[in-house]
């Protein structure tokens, strides 16, 4: 028989969270996938990155980043306190190693949104991640919503447009690409592919050990 103590609740956090690690050329909205999966699935938390880059109008420090000195980003370095960072556009950005993985540890899951040499590096670091490359339809189309933006003058969003091949070479290296062409599909897809991730066995032992208690 299911006791209380072992019941099943419509949702419950894993016991180690998953690491989402999402990339994507500027522009092709990123932030604003990561924000609605946020509002719509429970336990997930957005990895504020460190960079060195002036706030954009609206940012506000220690959620959209935590701005820093070139100096403190330097001695943060040094020290070894990033999982991944790399410099984009002239200025470092870095994922600070701690908050995250007590974040997991403590059964949050935790996305990270950055470039392709971040990619790489978690990667590299062996940590277990679900890595999704975001496209846009085209190049052309990336270029008019770049412009729609009006956050950037002409000299910023032709240096983002010739970033965009280093962000997507090495498509293979993601585990899931997800394409934002029509934005309702590209919502559907992103929050499928963590749910998917979520709902893994490997990633539910507590619902395994609950789920025995009642056999
Ligand atoms: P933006 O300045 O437009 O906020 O970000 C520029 C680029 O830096 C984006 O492609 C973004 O994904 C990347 N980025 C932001 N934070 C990090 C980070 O912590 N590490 C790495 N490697 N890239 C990051």
């Amino acid at each position: 028989m299911a006791g209380p103590t072992n019941a099943l609740t419509g949702w419950q956090h894993p016991r180690r969270g998953v690491l989402f690690v999402v990339t994507g050329p500027s522009g092709v909205g990123k932030s604003t996938l990561i924000r609605s999966a946020m509002a719509r699935i429970p336990g997930l938390r957005f990895s504020v990155s460190a960079t060195t880059r002036e706030p954009r109008a609206g940012e506000v420090d220690g959620k959209d980043y935590h701005f820093m000195s070139h100096e403190s980003f330097e001695q943060s370095l040094e020290q070894g306190e990033f999982l991944e960072w790399a410099r984009v556009y002239d200025q470092s950005y870095g994922t600070l190693r701690k908050p995250v993985e007590e974040a997991l540890s403590a059964g949050e899951s935790v996305i990270l949104d950055i470039d392709a040499k971040g990619h790489r590096q978690v990667k590299a670091s062996g940590l277990r991640a679900v890595h999704i490359l975001l496209l846009p339809p085209s190049l052309d189309e990336l270029e008019r919503r770049l412009r729609g933006r009006g956050t950037d003058n002409e000299t910023v969003i032709q240096r983002r447009m010739s970033q965009v091949h280093e962000q997507i070479a090495g498509i293979e290296g993601f585990t899931h690409v997800v394409v934002n062409d029509d934005v309702d599909t590209a919502h559907a897809v992103f929050q499928g592919v963590l749910l998917a991730a979520l709902s893994r066995i490997s990633n539910r032992t507590e619902i395994v050990e609950r789920v025995r208690g009642w056999l």
